[in-house]
């Protein structure tokens, strides 16, 4: 039920742990994170329970300047470590975080995916795994593929979304419809949260991000588009509150 990410100079760990304690009002009944070091490695960690269950799983290895967290509310799926957050594509190519329902999820798993083993009951899966079908099957660029799947997830639908690709592993991938999800703008470094808060540790300036757009957040450039593709110009605000 919260998210957090972060890609640029920080070393994410400690920004997405203490990013999701700031979250934990929220709600949630286990957390993951994934993290990626930029050369290749990449970690991703998952605990039922609470967040220092996942803190006490960390090892000192586990590093690297881009990643995402979340904090999971169980809609589809039972609370377990598998089903919590990041859910992955089968190829361990995509690492996806989501807040909200996928109501359409069984239609999209039916018509694309009747071939994918799945290791989890969430709609979150099918949407990782319908991303890497687009990219990997159709040859589709990680962007398009992500707003093609967009499309398909109907409006009734309520999402939060962070998506990494192993390919471009400083590049968040982010959109929203009918939950919160907000940038935190960096100097070096960007960052996406469900709530200010969760960043106010990091920065005081914030863009708004609005339901149906995809927002590419890379260490020094945030841009926006809506989902006819048009670049959308976006101010950025104060928020002047201690963490
Ligand atoms: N529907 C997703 C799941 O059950 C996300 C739940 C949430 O918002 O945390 O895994």
């Amino acid at each position: 039920c919260g998210i957090v990410g972060v890609t640029g100079t920080k070393q994410s760990v400690s920004v997405l742990i203490e990013g999701l304690e700031r979250l934990e009002y929220r709600g949630y009944d286990s957390a993951g994170i994934y993290v990626n070091d930029q050369t290749g490695n990449d970690y991703l960690v998952k605990r039922v329970g609470r967040i220092s269950n996942l803190k006490n799983a960390l090892t000192d290895d586990i590093a690297g300047t881009a990643g995402i967290g979340h904090t999971r509310w169980a809609t589809h799926g039972v609370p377990s470590e598998v089903n919590a957050h990041p859910q992955f594509s089968a190829d361990e190519r995509f690492y996806l975080v989501h807040n909200g329902v996928i109501e359409n999820f069984e239609q999209l798993k039916q018509e694309y995916l009747a071939d994918v083993n799945f290791v989890s009951q969430t709609d979150t899966e099918v949407i990782a795994q319908l991303i890497d079908r687009f990219v990997v099957d159709y040859k589709m660029d990680t962007q398009s593929a992500f707003l093609k799947v967009l499309h398909l997830i109907n409006d009734d639908s309520s999402y939060a979304f962070v998506l990494m690709d192993r390919e471009t592993p400083d590049t968040l991938y982010v959109a929203k419809n009918k939950s919160p999800l907000l940038v935190g703008i960096g100097d070096g470094f960007n960052l996406v949260a469900s709530d200010a808060v969760a960043m106010l540790k990091q920065t005081h300036t914030f863009m708004e991000i609005q339901d149906k757009e995809v927002v590419i957040v890379k260490p020094d450039k945030v841009t926006i588009h809506d989902f006819e593709g048009n670049e959308m110009k976006r101010d950025t605000f104060r928020v002047d509150m201690d963490a």
